[in-house]
């Protein structure tokens, strides 16, 4: 990627060109440390101040990683909630060939403490602190 290059004069960089008015590619003419001072657009042939281009992309990562965190806030309340009426002591140790129930606190080694909230056939969904997960178990039973 280009942010870890360091960018000298003569390089090439993309920059919105006024002329243009577009982001076009620019030969960079003239810098102040690391910073990119004025650039002759490739296109145009117009000699301007750097303009970097917009970092929408950015903005909308930012955007989904505040959900994510949102999400996973939500989340962490949900289960605490639910796990909160359970004592610790009851919690199960899950086990592949273990019998469960919904309402069960389960213990899993990789996930942590877990809350049966569904089971279907020798499914159960479980939810953890980072989110739902689906665990199979009692299949010796079949
Ligand atoms: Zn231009």
């Amino acid at each position: 990627m280009v942010l870890n290059r360091k960018i000298k004069v003569g390089d090439e960089v993309e920059s919105k060109c006024t002329k243009c008015k577009k982001i076009t590619f620019h030969t960079v003419e003239s810098m102040d440390g690391d910073n990119i001072l004025k650039v002759i657009c490739k296109v145009c042939g117009s000699k301007h101040k750097y303009r970097p281009p917009k970092k929408e992309k950015e903005k909308k990562k930012t955007l989904s990683e505040k959900r994510i965190l949102k999400k996973a806030k939500e989340n962490e309340e949900k289960w605490l909630e639910l796990i909160s009426d359970i004592s610790e002591e009851d919690a199960k140790p899950y086990l592949i060939s273990g019998s469960y129930e919904v309402g069960d606190l389960i213990e899993h080694p990789k996930f942590g403490k877990g809350y049966v909230s569904e089971i279907v056939g020798n499914k159960m969904v479980v939810t953890f602190k980072d989110g739902d997960r689906k665990l199979i178990f009692n299949t010796e039973k079949k």
